[in-house]
């Protein structure tokens, strides 16, 4: 075990401010008295951005700056430094992390990096397919999709243009099909296409969309889907990306200009080449979310691996990756006060899809919801999470009223 010494203020620093370091380093900054620790967060942005809702931004329905908040108008910078940096790499050894600008040290280490999208090896994935993962992603689909409904006009022989494949049908890819069917009455507007020449396909290789969800809200989403142009490929696996679409199956060509992955999310491949033991980039914590072999190093959110009671592992989301910042907070504090540290346990408040404008699926406090009602209970959801953030001002400022 990699004890802790100290002889002056110790040194805590947040890598990552997304759900679950912004919600360690609130925490702390709450909990902490001045002077108590040395708290440094590091994020590549120097913004918070609300990852749940970037199938939006993607779909281009809202605008990223929505989906975004300061990360210095949440922090009290008498109590945490920030530093706007990208981390490069993790050295456990020598409590050291290197920036691409500088070196940091530390004595308590918290790796919140989020997760990273994961292409199980599918030849032209990395290489040709988009992924919903940022601010800048999403960018990068919205203006990609309008490219090629503007390249059509010049080139109308090339329907595939106007195709979007959209690789997987969990919640990341059934919520962003759900937003741009709603998308594409505005597109074709905007650029005089024939919407009936649009095609949405979602490929999923599981015999059903969300696998594991319940099957009658499936069934339910899946129509609210088709009936806005959505067509499902179930049970069909993607093989390879190319520069023209997709080989799926036994072989068959999908020829789209567009090609949309959300097949699956892994850890930040910064924890394996730091030699922390991980499965799929991802670390299986202790009962306190601490890496197995360092008493030092907590990981939450995407990054962490946290079964249930069943010996199940939790999916990863913004909901455990909350929950887990304010405990990771806690132990942090309980370790420098000399206190006992509290092992963490999830409690799941239920899940919700967003299917579009209007409309959602979901399961919460053990009833189901579809329709306008989920709708709003998401809705709620949101601004919820704006509170805890950064109180009434915030849900006012970003909570899309108008
Ligand atoms: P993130 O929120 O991804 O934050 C990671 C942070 O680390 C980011 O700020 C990033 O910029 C920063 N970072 C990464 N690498 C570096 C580096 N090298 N150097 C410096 N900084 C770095 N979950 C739900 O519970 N409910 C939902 O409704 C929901 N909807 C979703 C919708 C979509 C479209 C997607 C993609 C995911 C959704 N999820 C949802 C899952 C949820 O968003 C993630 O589980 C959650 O974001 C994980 O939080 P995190 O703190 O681990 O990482
Ligand atoms: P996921 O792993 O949950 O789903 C990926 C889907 O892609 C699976 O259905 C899988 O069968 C399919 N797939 C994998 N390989 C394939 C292939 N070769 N061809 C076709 N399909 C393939 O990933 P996700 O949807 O990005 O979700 C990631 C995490 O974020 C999950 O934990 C999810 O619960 C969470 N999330 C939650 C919400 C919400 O609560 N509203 C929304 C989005 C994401």
């Amino acid at each position: 075990m990699d004890g802790v010494e100290m002889n002056s203020i110790p040194k805590i620093v947040i890598l990552g401010a997304g759900y679950s370091g912004i919600m360690t380093a609130l925490r702390l900054q709450k909990e902490l008295n001045y002077n108590e620790a040395d708290v440094t967060l590091v994020n590549k942005h120097d913004y918070h951005y609300f990852t749940t809702q970037l199938h939006m931004t993607a779909a281009g329905t809202d605008n990223p700056e929505n989906n975004r908040v300061s990360i210095l108008k949440l922090i009290d910078e008498f109590k945490i430094d920030f530093v706007k940096s990208t981390v490069v790499q993790i050295r456990p050894q020598d409590r050291k992390v290197i920036l691409e600008d500088g070196t940091l040290s530390y004595d308590y280490l918290v790796i919140a990096l989020g997760g990273e999208s994961e292409t199980f090896g599918i030849p032209g994935l990395a290489e040709y397919a988009l992924t919903i993962r940022s601010i800048n992603s999403t960018r990068l689909i919205r203006e990609h999709i309008e490219y090629q409904f503007a390249r059509f006009k010049r080139e109308p022989h090339r329907t595939d243009l106007l195709t979007i494949v959209v690789g997987g049908a969990g919640f990341t890819g059934i919520e962003f099909v759900g937003e741009l069917a709603d998308r594409v009455p505005e597109l074709c507007r905007q650029f005089d296409v024939d919407p009936s020449l649009v095609k949405i396909i979602n490929i999923e290789a599981a015999p059903t969309v969300l696998p594991g969800f319940d099957p009658e809200l499936v069934e339910y989403g899946m129509r609210v889907l088709e009936r806005k142009g959505v067509t499902f490929r179930i049970g069909t696996p993607i093989r390879e990306c190319t520069p023209d679409g997709v080989v799926v199956g036994d072989g068959e060509e999908i020829k789209a200009a567009t090609v949309i992955w959300t097949g699956g999310v892994r850890g930040n491949r910064l924890i394996e080449e730091a030699g922390i033991e991980t499965a799929r980039g991802r670390v299986k914590v202790d009962e306190y979310l601490r890496a197995p072999g360092y008493d030092n190093i907590f990981v939450v959110g995407d990054c962490s691996l946290v079964f249930n009671d069943e010996g199940k592992p939790y999916p990863p989301t913004a909901q455990i990756a909350v929950q887990q910042g304010v405990n990771c907070a806690q132990n942090l504090v309980a370790c420098i006060r000399n206190q006992a540290l509290k092992p963490f346990r999830y409690q799941h408040k239920g899940t919700l899809a967003s299917l579009g404008k209007g409309e959602a699926i979901g399961v919460a406090f053990g009833r189901k919801y579809r329709g306008r009602t989920a709708a709003w209970m998401k809705k709620a959801n949101d601004l919820r999470y704006l509170f805890v953030l950064g109180g009434i001002m915030l849900v006012l400022r970003k909570g899309r009223f108008i």
